[in-house]
């Protein structure tokens, strides 16, 4: 038998991510690090797949799959990778069914549905980027263009949800889909639903209906994952057209009220060179504002670095940060050292910058199309341009 210990997961068996493409098809994989199948399906079998299988054969065979190097890059950096995330949360009974093959945790990725277009995402994620990427003269994949009719889309509904004990939602705007209640409500009919740990990312703009209150009632835990990257004006330029003082008031005084469902918060930013100078000012908020969940726990922040979402996500990574840039960044980064979240962002600040240049060209390219000013709003990180 391989000794594959080192790149053991517990997704490799009881995983599956879907992402809707077409009004019938979806993409597969095992969390939605993982490299997605390129063949699309409009039946998904967990059990029997080929790409699912192809993978649990790579594993089986004592090597780490290459599909996953998204995790390897991340532990590589001290980064807490989404691998390292799932064998913290795995339950004693997961562990103990690790090499069965079962369908324990879905991460479904609903409609591309979102009322913001973020300067990191694109339309893959957000429907309302699809006009601004055109006019960038961006090009737009064909199978993005159709996600926006995917509303009939129930290609989970074959699955068996009988063993489920954690559902994943993310969006676009997971509260502005009826996908999560229709999971939901397929979970109840197959009898998992209240061993359920159900969680959300959530751009923090739309509150939960009454309908998924009831529905959350009846589960285990609820997760709720807040995408805070800033806060004030900056908040309102990186997650454009969002109204920071209506976000901030949804989560104080809307999430944050809700008492009777078993219910905890995390914040979530995805740190690039937009909100880099700005993660103290994160930090500084969560602890004024919610320092603690409900139960007392600490109101966790989670970084997540960006990804390759869009245009944006690629450019405004941090390794197109000029030297000077990384060094100012390090300074100011080296004040909220205190905070478990910030070492990681530390340690990826440290390479030959790659595009130096590219990302304030795209900051201005935006800010002609949607009337507004990177050097105004993001001043903190401006100021280092001279
Ligand atoms: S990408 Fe990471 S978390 Fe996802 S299946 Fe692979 S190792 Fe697990």
């Amino acid at each position: 038998m391989p000794d594959n210990t080192d790149f053991y997961c517990p997704l490799y068996n009881q995983g599956l991510y879907i992402e809707k493409l077409t009004q019938t098809e979806a993409q597969v994989s095992m969390c939605c690090y993982q490299t997605p199948s390129e063949k699309l399906y409009s039946d998904v079998d967990f059990i029997n797949n080929d790409y699912l299988s192809s993978v649990r054969k790579t594993y089986a065979n004592g090597q780490a799959p290459v599909e996953c190097n998204a995790c390897w890059r991340l532990e590589k950096l001290n980064y807490q990778s989404y691998r390292q995330g799932a064998i913290l949360s795995q339950t004693v009974h997961q562990q103990s069914m690790h090499s069965t093959t079962v369908l324990t945790n879905l991460l479904y990725n609903c409609e591309n549905v979102c009322n913001l277009k973020c300067i990191i995402c694109g339309p893959r994620y957000s429907s309302l980027w699809k006009d601004d990427y055109k006019k960038l003269g961006y090009p737009i994949r064909d199978r993005t263009e159709s996600k926006t009719k995917t509303k009939h889309n129930n290609i989970f509904s074959k699955l068996d949800f009988s063993k489920l004990e954690n559902i994943h939602f993310q969006g676009g705007e997971p509260f502005l889909t009826t996908d999560h209640k229709k999971i939901l409500q397929k979970a109840r009919n197959d009898g998992s639903i209240g061993n359920l740990i159900v969680s959300y990312n959530t751009n923090g703009t739309m509150l939960p209906d009454q309908e998924t209150i009831e529905l959350w009632k009846q589960v285990k835990l609820v997760k709720i994952y807040f995408s805070i990257d800033s806060v004030g004006d900056s908040f309102n330029y990186v997650r454009f057209p969002a109204d920071w003082k209506q976000v901030e008031n949804n989560i104080v005084n809307g999430f944050f009220k809700i008492t009777d469902i078993n219910i905890v918060f995390s914040i979530g930013p995805t740190v690039n060179i937009t909100n880099v100078f700005y993660i103290g000012d994160v930090i500084n908020w969560v602890e004024k504002n919610i320092a603690y969940n409900l139960q007392g726990d600490s109101t966790e922040i989670y970084i997540n670095p960006v990804g390759d979402v869009g245009y944006g996500g690629q450019v405004l990574n941090l390794k197109n940060l000029s030297h000077e840039l990384q060094q100012r960044a390090l300074e100011y980064l080296d004040k909220f050292q205190y905070h478990k979240a910030i070492p990681p962002i530390m340690n990826s600040l440290s390479f030959v910058s790659q595009n130096p240049d590219n990302w304030i060209d795209y900051l201005n390219q935006i800010d002609q199309i949607r009337s507004t000013n990177w050097q105004k709003a993001l001043c903190q990180l401006s100021q280092h341009i001279v």
